[in-house]
């Protein structure tokens, strides 16, 4: 079972890794919108990490409710909302539950991701995080491990395709060849996830 202290080090673990990629991150966004990916999710999920050494929430849902709210509140771009409604909305799917199991937890993300595309209006195929995300989140019955080689596939199968939604989409024809910066942190998020079980 995973308590709300794998909910935190999944967090703190995803903070980490965003550091370490932010210029990365930056540099894909350079390539088909405005080059600030990296610097919104480093600022957004550094807000995170202190949120959490601040108040300890007791529970998995209370945990993924507060790091959703500081990614609203901190992040300027498309991307904060879109990740702010990815864990709100998985928080607020666990409930008050102390512990959830893995099935708990992907039924949870399966309504974030849900959530995502209903604020954001992307399908999966339109290169955006949902082409990592829903992947993931399909694997994940079969384990972390399959959900984070899932979401690096979707990630990395963002090259060829042409924008539908973001930034990105006013490219149109010139989006193409380029891997998508929020699938790319979305496989980052789903990693550290992995990398909290393997812990
Ligand atoms: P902005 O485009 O406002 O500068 P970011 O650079 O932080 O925001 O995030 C861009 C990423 O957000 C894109 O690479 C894409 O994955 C994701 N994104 C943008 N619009 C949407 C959308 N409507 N639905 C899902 N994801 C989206
Ligand atoms: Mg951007
Ligand atoms: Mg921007």
């Amino acid at each position: 079972m995973l308590d709300a202290d794998f909910f935190r080090r999944w967090m703190t673990t995803a903070a980490a890794s965003v550091d370490r990629e932010a210029e990365r991150l930056t540099a894909l966004d350079s390539a088909i919108g405005d080059a600030d990916h990296g610097s919104n999710l480093r600022r957004g999920f550094t807000a995170v990490a202190t949120a959490l050494e601040k108040e300890t929430p007791d529970t998995p849902g209370g945990v993924l409710i507060l790091a959703g709210r500081q990614l609203i509140s901190t992040v300027g771009g498309a991307s904060g909302p879109l990740y702010g409604t990815l864990l709100r909305r998985a928080g607020k799917a666990l409930g008050d539950a102390a512990e959830v199991g893995e099935e708990e937890l992907a039924a949870a993300l399966r309504a974030g991701v849900e959530g995502v595309m209903t604020l954001g209006g992307a399908a999966p195929g339109d290169k955006t995080m949902i082409d990592a995300l829903m992947p993931a989140v399909d694997a994940l019955g079969t384990g972390f491990a399959a959900a984070r080689a899932a979401a690096e596939e979707g990630a990395a199968a963002t090259i060829p395709l042409r924008a539908r939604k973001g930034r990105a989409s006013y490219l149109g024809e010139r989006s193409v060849g380029h891997q998508d910066p929020g699938a790319t942190s979305s496989a980052l998020l789903i990693a550290a996830l992995a990398e909290t079980a393997e812990a």
